[in-house]
């Protein structure tokens, strides 16, 4: 734990930590990259990166092969495959598209655990024929996603000419050229391939680098870390000092996640703020009216992305010396800075 005691300011000093993860994740090149485009309260910015959060998390489970069903026993997995299952699979992969992830789930386990156990060739044979498909369909899936996230960021830039937006990574993807299964992510190692072909050089494989966010960045995004950020930005603008994802220690001896802590320009006076990507509820305003009382604060801000805050939360928010701004990602940057000086 630091003292933060700003030289201007004569406030009682806070005991403040920042929590390693997360020290972490906000070091990452690619998380402090988006937070430096300074558009984190931007609505189009806004749906650009919801937009490329969701196809990055699916590239992740398309390409992960995981299995969510990791409780079937390998008996199962064998009864599931006999002979007339595999048939079946053969006709739902034709007849329904919705059921197929599902197959496809059953169909990787099996492949990535118990493979190995199967003797005979012509078992491996019928299950290529049905799996080639499925590493077809898998390897146009990534490539179209990454296409799409690609697309959306020169399409942002085309329309905001002055951004230039360096906030996706790459993986690169191996893939069989004989079968079009993923043989190696990141970098090339050699191995057999499913399909029995040994790859060994470079040449027998599809290299394609994929676009994505990494994990650092979906998790700073589904952690609503970008809607402190983007306040704390705003704040900034506005010649306040400000602490972004610092814990407090409170009077009682508990630490309390404080969203932002803010100081005052030209006033001896700070105030603490709570970013919510939801409706404000009254537990909200108790936690949050309970954390400043604990750590010595008496006023305090909640934003929300969300409108429509009941009266009866507001009032019960103005009890306890906190004022809720609403709707924060369509308001006038301005306006946003005329609600904290009320
Ligand atoms: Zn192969």
């Amino acid at each position: 734990m630091e003292l933060y005691n700003p030289e201007s300011f004569n406030l009682p000093p806070l005991l403040i930590v920042k929590r390693t993860s997360r020290k972490n994740m906000e070091n990452d090149i690619k998380v402090k990259n988006f937070i430096d485009t300074h558009l984190l309260l931007d609505n189009n910015f806004h749906k650009l990166f919801l937009d490329i959060l969701e196809k990055s998390d699916e590239i992740l489970k398309v390409s992960r092969e995981e299995p969510s069903y990791k409780d079937f026993g390998l008996q199962k997995i064998f009864d599931y495959l006999s002979s007339k299952d595999m048939k079946k699979i053969n006709t739902d992969k034709e007849n329904t598209k919705t059921k197929l992830p599902l197959e496809r789930e059953f169909i990787l386990y099996f492949v990535n655990n118990f493979m190995k156990r199967i003797n005979s060739n012509s078992d491996t044979e019928s299950l290529i024929k049905i799996l080639n498909p499925l590493f077809l369909e898998t390897k146009k899936k990534l490539l179209s996603l990454s296409e799409k996230i690609e697309n959306a960021i020169c399409e942002y830039e085309e329309k905001n000419k002055k951004v230039r937006l360096d906030i996706l990574s790459s993986t690169n993807f191996y893939f069989c050229n004989k079968c079009n299964k993923i043989v190696s992510k990141m970098k090339f190692t050699p191995k057999k391939c499913l399909c029995g072909e040994e790859i060994d050089k470079l040449s027998k494989v599809d290299k394609k680098s994929i676009s994505h966010f990494n994990e650092n960045l979906l998790n700073f995004i589904n952690s609503n870390y970008w809607l402190e950020f983007g306040v704390g930005h705003l704040l900034k603008q506005n010649n306040f000092r400000i602490l972004i994802g610092y814990d407090v220690l409170g009077n009682s001896g508990v630490c309390h996640e404080i969203d932002n802590i803010v100081y005052c320009p030209n006033e001896n006076f700070r105030f603490f703020c709570e970013c919510k990507n939801t409706d404000v509820k009254e537990n909200d305003v108790f936690i949050f009216s309970g954390k400043m009382l604990d750590i010595g604060g008496t006023r305090g801000y909640i934003f929300t992305t969300a409108e429509n805050t009941s009266e009866n939360i507001k009032r019960l928010a103005r009890s306890k010396n906190i004022n809720i701004i609403e709707n924060v990602l369509n308001k006038d940057p301005k306006d946003l800075i005329c609600e904290i000086k009320e």
